[in-house]
């Protein structure tokens, strides 16, 4: 069973990376950022809830997000294993994750750090906000999610090492180079 998660501050290519590791894999890649976008786009009650959080670059609260990652778990694709992109980003998230894990005995194998300049990632995202025109990404809203991030959920990072579960892959560079380095890194795992 592969139990995998990534983490890396906004417009580390976690999304990216994550779906094409999680399709070599033969696992679902689970982005909180991109099931809150869709709930947002198709007006659910959830997405009324979080529409403005996201827009100024917030975290949406612990509550909402490990209820739906939850769920998400609970769905029959996961049994084989999952790639959570985005999740858990706090302290509080770690521990409900944790929790989750334990009660369908399937440990968190491996949390994955995509190691990037912090400067390459604003710039990076100014650039997507011109191409995809994604409400968080504007300058102010970016340098909020990069100040969160640190403070919120590189910590993290720590807790993953001290349990021995931390590996750190090089994320500047070309796409597909950064994909071949993280299958590098994962390549025990696979099978
Ligand atoms: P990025 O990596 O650029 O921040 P994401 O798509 O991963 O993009 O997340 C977009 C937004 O969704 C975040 O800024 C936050 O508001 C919300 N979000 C996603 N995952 C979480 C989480 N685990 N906890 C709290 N908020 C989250």
């Amino acid at each position: 069973m592969k139990n995998l998660i990534f983490i890396g501050p906004p417009g580390a290519g976690k999304g990216t990376q994550a779906e094409r590791i999680a399709e070599r894999f033969g696992i679902p890649a689970i982005s909180t950022g991109a099931i809150f976008r869709a709930n947002v786009k198709g007006k659910t009650e959830l997405g009324r809830q979080v529409e403005a959080i996201m827009a100024a670059g917030g975290y949406v609260p612990d509550e909402l997000t490990n209820a739906l990652v939850r769920d998400r778990l609970a769905q029959p694709d996961c049994a084989v294993g999952f790639l959570l992109d985005g999740y858990p980003r706090t302290v509080g998230q770690v521990h409900a994750l944790d929790t989750f894990l334990a009660e369908g005995e399937r440990p968190l194998e491996t949390a994955l750090e995509l190691i990037v300049d912090e400067d390459a990632m604003v710039a990076r995202l100014l650039a997507r906000a011109a191409d995809q025109g994604r409400a968080d990404d504007n300058e102010e809203t970016i340098r909020e999610r990069m100040a969160i991030y640190r403070a919120e959920t590189a910590p993290l990072t720590a807790i993953y090492a001290e349990q021995g579960k931390l590996r750190q892959v090089d994320g500047m560079g070309d796409i597909d180079e950064i994909t071949e380095r993280i299958a590098t890194a994962l390549a025990d795992l696979a099978g």
